[in-house]
């Protein structure tokens, strides 16, 4: 039944079998790495820990950016950047990756699940103001939940397969309930809203290099800043809280092993320097496959939302309902072209499924019908 989409895929990416997001190296990246080896700086001192900081933050615009070991233990610091303290709730989406509520769970805190967009399969702005006006209550300038009792601290909407949220609206709502923004912009790098990259709109922007995201360092993440001071304690926090000494061991806080080796940081440097070429790449498949499923019946390929420009991380496909999600999944699988359904959502799972959410309606039709679409980078690999 889907056996036209399964050859136009193999014929798009010009491979019999097609893997959903892998990681492309045409760049600097044996050079650099050989660099850290023959200097034998592999570790936690190195210049491409710097450089890499330094790099980002121009390419974001950020003020700072400060690397960390994974997009996960990033989104743990944001936590706790953000104020966020045990018992208190953070809002976010049951349609993400586990480590956005991981990293809440980390702090002893408690996801509140708030529906998505349509447009975006981010956070709705409409659902957050709709649970603000039902639960949220502002005493001494801080945000409480009127039926936990307990104190609402953050805000977390994620940025999915690179499409960015309504953002500006979540800002200023965040601004209107006394509430912390924090970005998980994983999915992101590289995506924009009104021409500002993802991940800046709040205190603080978490992104992830992780092996399948659109630049690798291996394994690895970084968080994103406005403010110079809030960075520096992130860069003290993420380092042991070591107090600079050349050979004194003094720390002035509970810190974390969290800071990215150099080889990991060698790694984005080269990713970094083809990253637009990347983008340009994906968004060119993006273009194939939207022009592909114009004309097929009852599948809807997934573009950016008004106002932004994505990375087109992961492409998605709608189906008609539960039942041709699992076929299509079937079959595309079945027949050499990698595909997966949305993760299951994060109200659904053991550890979350007591947490407090609204109706989630978006949420779940999404959940029943989007399937992720082969998305790599599709430049040609150049042999050395
Ligand atoms: C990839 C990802 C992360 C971070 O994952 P790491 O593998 O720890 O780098 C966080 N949130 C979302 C939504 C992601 O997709």
């Amino acid at each position: 039944m889907y056996q036209n989409i399964v050859n136009f895929i193999k014929e798009l990416y010009g491979q019999d079998n097609v893997p959903l997001s892998v990681p492309k190296f045409i760049g600097n990246e044996k050079k650099y790495l050989n660099m850290c080896i023959d200097t034998t700086f592999v570790s936690s001192v190195g210049k491409f820990v710097d450089r890499f900081e330094n790099d980002m933050a121009v390419y974001t615009g950020a003020k700072r950016a400060v690397v960390c070991v994974s997009g996960t233990n990033a989104l743990h610091m944001a936590m706790m950047l953000a104020g966020v303290e045990r018992e208190d709730e953070v809002l976010t989406q049951a349609l993400t990756f586990i480590a956005t509520c991981n990293a809440i769970s980390y702090i002893g805190a408690h996801p509140v699940f708030i529906d998505v967009d349509k447009h975006t399969m981010g956070l709705s702005p409409d659902a957050v103001k709709a649970w603000l006006a039902e639960y949220g209550e502002v005493r001494n300038g801080q945000c409480y939940n009127k039926k936990t009792g307990r104190r609402v601290k953050a805000c977390v909407p994620m940025h999915t397969f690179g499409h960015p949220v309504r953002i500006e609206e979540l800002a200023a709502i965040c601004e209107e309930w006394s509430l912390e923004l924090v970005e998980d912009a994983a999915e992101s790098i590289g995506s924009k809203y009104k021409g500002k990259h993802t991940g800046l709109f709040g205190k603080v922007g978490v992104l992830s290099f992780n092996g399948n995201k659109t630049i690798t360092t291996g394994g690895g993440g970084m968080l994103l800043f406005n403010d110079e001071e809030l960075a520096a304690l992130a860069k003290h926090l993420t380092t042991q809280a070591k107090i600079p000494h050349r050979w004194e061991f003094r720390h002035d806080h509970i810190g974390y092993n969290y800071r990215m080796p150099n080889i990991n940081a060698a790694l984005g440097c080269a990713q970094l320097e083809h990253l637009d070429e990347y983008i340009a790449d994906k968004r060119s498949t993006a273009t194939a496959y939207a022009e592909f499923f114009k004309h097929i019946e009852d599948v809807q390929f997934f573009t950016e939302p008004e106002h932004c420009f994505s990375n087109y991380w992961l492409n998605a496909v709608i189906l008609k309902d539960h039942e041709a999600q699992q076929n299509f999944l079937q079959e595309t699988n079945d027949h050499g072209v990698m595909t997966r359904p949305i993760w299951e959502l994060m109200s659904r799972l053991p550890m979350f499924e007591h947490c407090q959410h609204d109706k989630l309606e978006n949420t779940i039709f999404f959940a029943d019908r989007v399937v992720n679409i082969p998305s790599s980078v599709r430049i040609a690999d150049v042999q050395s």
